[in-house]
């Protein structure tokens, strides 16, 4: 299958797919005038993919609030067939807006992980646990096991499964030591919310005299799991936080929508993460708080983010934002790199250029790298997930 007419880094190509890789890009072939632009496909690093069953519940409520009063009642009546409708349709939601590969937390993960592998999705599904799962921590191994053995009867290579401690206000010490240790003996992902709130970060210091990076660190928790550790939102950190981070080579995920949903903050800290060695990558979080699962829309918050609360609109211009939505997630995710070259898989969304956002560009007198400039600034600033023509994966 060929693919005509489009611009990769700014020059008009054709790319041939042949069993899913990509096996050769031309110079355009014809000049017609329906052109689109191909980028490879982004990575939503945390998302609870079912809860586009609960979308928008709770609003104006708080994250203790929003999850007591709320969330937690509603999961409790959702059945094994919701949790698998509701992944199917958060799995069409994320091709349809340019996602392939996703990190998710949830329960009934057998459904999610089928609902992943028949949309073609790459990514790790995860099993959520709490200290209330741990009266029965047999059925927690039971739970894991089967998801291996579900992805093992789907022979895809391609998702992966792990067993993630909701947080450390849900789960012990003791607990979070038995599932670090878990991550490490079957070398799986670690995936946590962690700092997500003020309330948090206070009620650690007062339980445990330290905050809650190193609270993790002091328990063993990140020399055990090192670069497999990825901590949904560190929103609230200090500067031996983020080295404790960088010295484990650790992947944090912003989660703007939500944060800024929850009224849980606005000030990540984004270069000083990066610039301490950590692997930043971005999420939506749940329909519940993020509303939708559109990662362009994410990108443009997280860049606007950065700019308004360092009073600086030189930071986190759009090429980068769009690495840490792309690479920096398929790094986190152990996934192979999906830029469109040859030889690679081929994962990639295109963008018809006849659309209204897309009006103005030069696109016969400009140079490749001006070109493709303008596209991703178009794409991430003036348009959303809803302007993407086609994802191939
Ligand atoms: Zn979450």
């Amino acid at each position: 299958m060929t693919y005509t007419n489009l611009y990769i880094n700014g020059i008009l190509s054709d790319i041939t797919v042949e069993n899913g890789i990509i096996t050769n890009i031309a110079d355009a072939s014809t000049h017609d005038t329906n052109r689109a632009v191909a980028l490879p496909t982004m990575a939503n690093m945390h998302t609870h993919s079912a809860m586009t069953l609960l979308r928008s519940a709770g609003s104006g409520l708080p994250l203790f609030r929003w999850l007591n009063e709320t969330i937690l009642p509603a999961e409790k009546k959702l059945s094994p067939e919701d949790i698998y409708q509701g992944s199917k349709d958060a799995c069409e939601e994320m091709l349809h807006t340019g996602t392939s590969a996703f990190n998710d937390m949830y329960f009934c993960i057998d459904k999610t992980i089928l609902a992943a592998h028949q949309a073609s999705m790459e990514g790790n599904i995860s099993l959520s646990v709490t200290d209330a799962d741990f009266d029965d921590s047999d059925k927690i191994v039971a739970q894991y096991m089967s998801a291996v053995e579900t992805i093992q009867k789907l022979d895809n290579p391609y998702i992966s499964t792990s067993i993630s401690p909701h947080a450390i206000y849900t789960v012990s010490g003791k607990n979070l030591i038995y599932l670090a240790d878990f991550a490490h003996e079957h070398n799986t992902l670690f995936h946590i919310h962690i700092s997500e709130t003020q309330k948090e970060r206070e009620d650690c210091i007062r339980q445990h005299g330290v905050p809650p990076v190193i609270y993790l660190e002091k328990l063993g928790v990140l020399d055990k799991v090192g670069d497999r550790f990825i901590g949904a939102h560190a929103l609230w950190l200090d500067p031996d936080e983020i080295k404790v981070l960088g010295d484990h080579n650790a992947t944090v995920v912003h989660c703007p929508n939500s944060n800024l949903k929850l009224g849980s903050g606005y000030h990540f800290l984004y270069t000083e993460l990066r610039d301490a060695g950590v692997n930043v990558t971005l999420g939506t979080d749940g329909c519940a708080s993020s509303d939708n699962l559109d990662m362009i829309e994410a990108m443009k918050i997280m860049s606007l983010l950065q700019k308004g609360s360092r009073y600086d609109p030189s930071v986190l211009p759009a090429a980068e934002v769009f690495d840490i939505a792309t690479k920096n997630g398929r790094k986190a995710l152990h996934l192979p790199d999906n830029s469109i070259a040859v030889g690679n898989k081929a994962k990639f969304f295109t963008v018809d250029l006849d659309q209204r956002v897309f009006k103005g560009i030069d696109l016969d007198n400009s140079a490749p790298n001006e070109l493709h400039s303008a596209f991703l600034n178009r794409l991430i600033y003036a348009a959303n997930g809803e302007y993407i023509t086609k994802t191939i994966c």
